[in-house]
C-alpha cells in the first residue's frame, strides 16, 4: 500500500500541532519516533480516518481521501487500530471481543467468526485464553488479544499507536514478536513505538516527528546509522 501527504497540516485551536507534513511512499512497516507531544498520535490518527486534517491532501494508492463520511467509513474498515490502552470490553470473553467487530461491522456469521478468532487464539498460543475475561488475563495477554481484534478483520493496514507503553516490561517482547509475525506476512504496518530496538531490526522505514513535522525519514538502516538534524542525534542519544 502506498501512502502520500501532502501539506498535511492540523491545529486544535489556535495550537498547530502538525505542519506541512509531506510523505510519499509504500508503507510496508514503518515507524513513527519522536518526543512526546509531537504530534505521532494526531498524524496517525488522521491517517487511520480518525481525525480531518485542517489542510493538505492524504492519497491511499493514488485515489484522494476526501475525508467526508463516506470515505471515512471505507477508510476505517481497511484499516486495524491499536492504542496503548488496551480497550478490550471488560464484560465480554476474549473470544466475544474478538468476533463482535466481525459480527456487528462486517456482518460475517458467528460460526465463520469463531473460526477466523479461534485460528488467530491458537497460533499465537492464547486457546486457553478464549473464554476467559480481560481482568483474568495478564497484560501481555489482553493486548495480544487487541491485536489479534484488530487484525481478524483483515485489513489492508494495520496502525499502532505505542502498543507497548502500558505495559509492564516483561510483556513487551511478546507483543512486538506477534507484530513481528505480521510483517512477516506482509501486512502494511504504521506503529508509533519508543521501542527503538523494534524500529531499527524490524520496521522497514522511520519517520522522525518532531518540533510539529517530520524532521527526518528513510531507510531505517540508515536512519539509525547516519541521522542527520541535531533534533534526532539528541533524541537518539537520550532514548538508547
Ligand atoms: P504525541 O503522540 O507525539 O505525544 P500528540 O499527537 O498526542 O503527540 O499531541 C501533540 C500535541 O497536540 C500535544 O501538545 C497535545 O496536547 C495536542 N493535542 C492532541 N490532541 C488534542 C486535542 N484533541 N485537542 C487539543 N490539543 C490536542
Ligand atoms: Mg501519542
Amino acid at each position: 500500500m502506498n501512502i502520500e501527504l501532502k501539506n498535511i497540516c492540523k491545529n486544535f485551536g489556535d495550537s498547530i500541532v502538525l505542519q506541512d507534513i509531506n510523505y510519499e511512499d509504500d508503507i510496508n512497516s514503518i515507524a513513527i519516533i519522536g518526543p512526546s507531544g509531537g504530534g505521532k498520535s494526531t498524524l496517525l490518527r488522521i491517517i487511520g480516518g480518525l481525525l480531518t486534517p485542517s489542510s493538505g491532501e492524504m492519497y491511499i494508492d493514488g485515489k484522494k481521501i476526501n475525508f467526508d463520511e463516506k470515505s471515512l467509513v471505507m477508510l476505517r474498515r481497511n484499516i486495524g487500530f491499536v492504542f496503548q490502552s488496551k480497550g478490550l470490553f471488560e464484560h465480554l470473553t476474549a473470544m466475544e471481543n474478538v468476533i463482535l467487530p466481525l459480527i456487528h461491522t462486517f456482518g460475517i456469521n458467528k460460526p465463520d467468526a469463531v473460526q477466523t478468532a479461534g485460528k488467530l487464539f491458537d497460533r499465537f498460543g492464547l486457546s486457553r485464553e478464549k473464554d476467559k475475561y480481560p481482568s483474568q488475563l495478564s497484560g501481555g495477554q489482553q493486548q495480544r488479544i487487541s491485536i489479534a481484534r484488530s487484525v481478524a478483520i483483515k485489513p489492508k493496514l494495520l496502525l499502532l499507536d505505542e502498543p507497548t507503553s502500558a505495559l509492564d516490561p516483561e510483556y513487551t517482547g511478546e507483543v512486538l514478536d506477534m507484530l513481528n509475525e505480521f510483517q512477516n506476512d506482509g501486512l502494511d504496518s504504521i506503529i508509533v513505538t519508543h521501542e527503538m530496538g523494534f524500529a531499527k531490526n524490524s520496521c522497514d522505514k522511520i519517520i522522525f516527528l518532531a518540533e510539529n513535522t517530520i524532521l527526518e525519514s528513510g531507510k531505517s538502516s540508515k536512519i539509525f546509522r547516519e541521522p542527520k538534524t541535531k533534533q534526532l542525534i539528541r533524541f537518539l542519544d537520550k532514548i538508547l
